[in-house]
Parts: C-alpha cells; structure tokens; sequence
C-alpha cells in the first residue's frame, strides 16, 4: 500500500472505495458531499422494499419517506397482490407516514422512489404537500415527474415538488430490467407449455 491513499465511505454497508495514486497528484474519482451519501442511503432502503415485491413477483419498485433524518414509511408495489390499482409503493409510504405524523399534510418530508412515479402517486405526492422527492431510473412509458407529464412541477397547481433524479439509478433498474426479462421468459415458457398440451 506504499504510495496509494484510501478514502472509504460507508453507507449502511455500501463501501465506495476511492484510490488516490500518489504519483497522479490528484483524486480521480468524485468524493460524495454529505447530502449525497444521505440520499444513496434512503435509497437503498427504497431498494430493499422494491427487492420485497420483486419477491412476490411484482413490479419491483420500493418507496420511503424521511422526516427528521428517521424513515416514517415505507411501500412497495402490491397491486397484484392485493389486487388493486391503489396498493403502489407511493400510496403505501404516504399512508403510513400520515399515521406517524398524524397529518394528511408531510410538509417537512423527503419521499424516495425506485421508479418515477405515476399520474396516481404524483397527484398523492402534491395532495400531501410532500416538498422535495428523490427519484432513480425515470419512466418514460408512464412516469409523471416529467416523463409523460409533469404533475409533481405544474406552476398552475397549488403546491410545487422540488425531484432530484438519478440516485442508484443503475440498481434500480437493473432490479426492474430482471424483473421483465424473467417475466417474459415465464411467459413465454407457459406459452410453450399449453402448445403442447
Ligand atoms: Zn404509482
């Protein structure tokens, strides 16, 4: 290790190791502010809950809310499960952290999702004056956070949500990504299945 500096970053188990060559002179890579550690850690807390309903074999996408630097709810996708179009990751969250907070308002609130959130969570999101949400991989089959349309930042609305994109967006839509290639590989294998019967 003579000649090399090590800086780590822990992150709820997540290490960024970053390698500083003496003889460069100089950091090549970026070194995380605080703000940004905070977000990749409430992020892989989102994670984990996409990660439970991609165990049950739903769309994978996982939602907390932070207040006070404390998650007071979390959700993930349930819709088949439970069979309605209400029990997203989004919707979830914001219940339980309306029962924590004992408001329908979550003014001081940080809402993270693993997907850009649809026309029914975005309008959730404004209805409960949620101020700022951190987003990973974007949606542009249906996301509302200004994939399709932008409800989370429409001047003519009476509440405004400030969106940061991109956090741990490569997992996130790994995650996603083999979720659909294993959806389709099923599928296709019944397909196979009835044919020969
Ligand atoms: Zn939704």
């Amino acid at each position: 290790m003579v000649g090399i500096a090590k800086l780590f970053i822990e992150i709820d188990g997540l290490t960024t190791m970053k390698m500083k060559p003496k003889s460069l002179g100089r950091i090549n890579t970026k070194v995380l502010t605080p703000e940004e550690i905070e977000d990749i850690k409430y992020m892989r807390a989102a994670y984990a809950q996409a990660k439970k309903a991609y165990m049950l074999g739903e769309v994978p996408i996982g939602c907390v809310i932070v207040y006070e630097g404390k998650i007071i709810g979390r959700g993930y996708n349930r819709r088949n499960t439970d069979k309605t179009a209400l029990a997203h990751a989004e919707i979830t969250a914001i219940k339980r952290a309306t029962r924590v907070i004992k408001d329908w308002r979550l003014e001081e609130c940080k809402l993270y999702v693993t997907l850009e959130p649809c026309q029914m969570c975005a309008g959730a999101i404004v209805q409960a004056r949620i101020p700022e949400v951190i987003m990973a991989a974007e949606n542009p089959k249906a996301g509302c956070a200004g994939s399709v349309m932008d409800i989370l930042n429409n001047p003519e609305f009476n509440h405004q949500v400030q969106v940061k994109k991109g956090v741990l967006k490569e997992e996130c839509s790994a995650l996603l990504k083999d979720f659909f290639v294993e959806l389709r590989a099923r599928n296709k294998a019944e397909k196979e299945q009835k044919g020969t019967l």
